[in-house]
């Protein structure tokens, strides 16, 4: 059995509800902490040095980035969305431990430190603001607005924080931890088809589409569903429904994206006209003009204001850096790796935006399909992964 497909059967139960067969490994829980000592022990089983910044973050070092100078980082993330896939985020970390054995097993020891990073609460599934850790790290999140998000418990951030045994008020950009960070580099699986019709296991992320996150509260008012005339209703839900159906037709017509996942309704009885209704949109899009196109349209439908509670701008990886991985990391017959877009939000964005050189690397996803438990990559596309991720290292340190 290969180091990565033992990692990958020590990671497979963990947090696995057995009702969906999906994952809920939501930030600072106790699924997360059994993750993070999932981490830790494959770092120091390792010889690695593993440091936690301010954010929770962990970075497991080889050699010492604050001695030789600034290191290469490979890395992702361990939480997942509410049943959500076994590859999204662990491929990376898993991948990473696992092109480190085989650079290790080839004797080709890197020249530069060399960090592998776990990202902390990067979904944003249980306090609603995605990346959370690294943007923590890089100052891109007010640490007191940090605090005090809540979850639908009505647990804050700092509450949850601090009964995981982390010190909540020690939130705040961690310029210590990014100076150790020359570049980073995450393998990510492809949350899309554009490699199955590439025809290759491997490509290189070219950019991130501008995305974000509004909430739209409506009001109404709660009365008998058997007893109020429709003429007499005060119904929310009504407006809503006129909302998302145009979300719809506003994406279309802009070339953006538009989703309604999540919504709380309140009473929430069968029986009862809803008194409050809120919903949470995400879009995005080719251009920020795009996206808040939508984001106002559905506004206008609902008929109130859309609350922003994340946004992230327009991500354009390194090019000299892409262009350097897609070279090295062509078929052998001098065609380069295919480059490719993306509209899903990583940590690595979050780093780019805050000025660390960065790149990252998908694995062909057979279905395209991704934050669901039918999210899936075949075995000998994984062991690619870490064939071209320990290429990348190699070629970048
Ligand atoms: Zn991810």
């Amino acid at each position: 059995m290969s180091s990565f497909e033992r990692m990958w059967a020590d990671l497979a139960p963990v947090g696995r509800s057995a009702s969906t067969g999906g994952y809920r490994r939501f930030a600072w829980t106790t699924t997360d902490a059994t993750l993070r000592e999932w981490f830790v022990g494959e770092a120091q089983g390792r010889g690695l040095d593993v440091v936690p910044d301010r954010a929770g973050n962990l970075w497991a070092w080889s050699g010492d980035p604050d001695a030789d100078g600034p290191g290469l980082v490979v890395g992702s993330h361990l939480d997942s969305v509410p049943d959500g896939g076994a590859f999204d985020g662990p491929l990376g970390v898993v991948s990473a431990f696992a092109a480190l054995d085989e650079l290790r097993a080839r004797g080709s020891a890197p020249r530069r430190p060399l960090g592998i990073a776990c990202f902390a609460d990067e979904e944003g599934a249980r306090f609603g603001v995605a990346c959370a850790g690294s943007r923590l790290l890089t100052g891109a999140l007010d640490p007191d607005r940090a605090r005090a998000l809540t979850d639908d418990q009505g647990t804050t951030m700092a509450e949850a924080l601090s009964s995981a045994g982390q010190d909540a008020r020690a939130l705040g950009r961690d310029d210590e931890t990014l100076r150790r960070v020359g570049t980073f580099l995450e393998l990510h699986v492809e949350q899309g088809r554009a490699l199955v019709d590439a025809a290759a296991p491997v490509g290189v992320a070219s950019s991130i589409w501008p995305h974000g996150r509004w909430r739209l509260d409506l009001r109404g008012r709660a009365d008998h569903a058997g007893t109020t005339r429709l003429a007499d209703r005060d119904d929310p839900m009504l407006a809503l429904a006129t909302a998302i159906s145009g979300a719809r037709a506003s994406a279309e017509r802009h070339g953006a994206l538009a989703t309604v996942g999540k919504l709380r309704v309140r009473p929430n009885g069968v029986n009862a006209i809803p008194s409050e209704v809120t919903a949470w949109l995400d879009a995005r899009g080719p251009s920020e003009d795009d996206v808040r196109a939508v984001v106002a349209e559905v506004a206008a439908a609902a008929g109130t204001a859309a609350a922003e509670e994340s946004w992230t701008a327009s991500t354009d990886f390194d090019v000299p850096l892409r262009d350097r991985l897609a070279a090295v990391l062509g078929d052998g017959t001098g065609a380069p790796a295919p480059v490719l877009p993306t509209g899903a939000g990583h940590d690595a964005g979050i780093l780019s935006a805050a000025g660390v050189p960065t790149a990252m690397l998908f694995v062909r996803n057979p279905t395209g399909v991704s934050h669901s438990p039918a999210e899936h990559a075949e075995p000998g596309d994984c062991l690619a992964g870490v064939a071209a991720l320990a290429r990348a290292i190699e070629a970048l340190s």
